[in-house]
């Protein structure tokens, strides 16, 4: 069966180039790269260069980028490393719509007695700078906001937001995973103070990733053992992948013109049509201030999953809401946040595309999705029954 990759804000391919690179470290330079013997101290070299590689993509210096093991993972080190640096100051500003990995951490905060102020998005998820500023206070240590929503694509006013913390006094996290290899990014000249990237949503392989720590930062080791990533985080590198990443980054850099406008022409030749054949959806989120790949769409009076469960059985992989809350029936935080109608909500999906998407693959999701939509708004009883309720409104009110 043919598959039609739409979930690219899950997780992407390996890029065969990345896979090509990693190999020889499994079975040839398997040496540790903290060992005194050349066999290891060259892996270290690699790591090194792959260290640069990031660094390019980044806009930073190579000693502010340290290795991890994905997103989640980088922002947990980023917050507490901050936290822990900082005791005096118990105070974190984040978003209401930021990924679980940060959102669920600062609950986690919350109620082991850190205050947290999260902060709303209006309807199209963009975030009210007056109400940031308020926010921020003298024992706030750190401010977390993402840079680009992962089940809406939103782009935030980072450098704004950033400008904000520092004026008073703050330090700036954001979660960049949705944004690396998607938008260009140049952290020389840049109001962040840590960045979060996760290797396997910029066809490099899962469990890598890296914080960018700005030189000057006081931080504190999130992983505590070794003295590995120069006494930042215990554990032995995931060599491979690390070198995977270097690779993804160096291919990504190169790509982001194509990422800017072949994805994107994709992306809203996709969401036209299929506005334009499915009746009663809508877009959410902020239409321009985007990541040229995704669309998030409603389709008032069906379901979500029901969706996905058609689009699985003509092959075509996309999401509703967040991956990682998938397998749960409960509504996305993030479009509840932003106000986005109880009706709308459940009717969500995600598609979001890549490189590797083609004019097939998206003209394959316009002929397949409008059908879809039509075919369970016939038969959903709720569908059936919220409409004859709305147009009984409707009547009543006279419209
Ligand atoms: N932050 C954002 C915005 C994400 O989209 C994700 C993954 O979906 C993560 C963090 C978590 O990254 P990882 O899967 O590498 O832990």
């Amino acid at each position: 069966m043919r598959i039609v990759y739409a979930d690219n804000n899950a997780t992407t391919k390996v890029a065969p180039e990345v896979v090509e690179v990693m190999l020889p470290y499994f079975t040839e330079y398997y040496g540790n790269p903290s060992s005194m013997h050349t066999f290891g101290g060259q892996v270290a070299k690699k790591i090194d260069n792959a260290r640069q590689q990031v660094s390019d993509i980044l806009g930073a210096d190579p000693a502010e980028v340290l290795f991890t093991s994905c997103g989640t993972e980088s922002n947990n080190a980023a917050i507490w490393g901050i936290l822990r640096a900082n005791p005096q100051k118990r105070h974190i500003v984040t978003s209401r719509v930021e990924h679980p990995a940060v959102y669920n951490l600062c609950k986690y905060l919350a109620q082991s007695g850190y205050h947290v102020t999260e902060l709303g998005v209006d309807s199209k998820g963009m975030l009210d700078l007056n109400e940031l500023a308020d926010a921020v206070r003298e024992d706030t240590a750190i401010v977390s906001i993402m840079y680009a929503n992962n089940e809406t694509g939103v782009i935030f006013p980072i450098e704004e937001i950033g400008h904000i913390v520092k004026e008073k006094g703050s330090i700036f996290h954001t979660d960049a995973v949705q944004a690396v290899g998607k938008i260009p990014l140049n952290l020389e000249k840049s109001t962040i103070d840590l960045l979060t990237l996760s290797g396997h949503k910029l066809h490099a392989p899962k469990g890598v990733g890296a914080l960018f720590i700005r030189k000057g930062i006081t931080f504190s080791p999130f992983i505590v053992g070794g003295h590995q990533e120069r006494n930042r985080r215990g554990g032995t590198e995931n060599v491979p992948s690390i070198i995977g990443l270097g690779k993804a980054c160096e291919l990504a850099k190169k790509y982001m013109g194509e990422e800017q406008t072949g994805v994107k022409q994709l992306r809203d030749k996709l969401e036209d049509e299929i506005l334009k054949n499915a009746p009663d959806a809508r877009v959410n989120g902020h239409k321009t201030h985007r990541l040229p790949n995704t669309t998030n769409l409603s389709f008032e009076f069906v379901e979500g999953e029901a969706i996905l469960l058609l689009l699985n059985e003509k092959g075509i992989c996309a999401s509703s809401g967040s991956a990682c809350t998938s397998g749960s029936l409960e509504p996305s935080h993030v479009l509840r946040a932003m106000g986005v109608p109880f009706t709308a909500v459940h009717g969500s999906v995600r598609l979001s595309l890549s490189r590797y998407s083609t004019m097939e693959d998206v003209d394959f999701i316009i002929e397949h999705l409008p059908p879809i939509i039509r075919r369970l708004r016939e038969i959903s009883p709720y569908g059936r029954e919220t409409r004859v309720k709305e147009q009984s409104t409707r009547i009543q009110a006279g419209a």
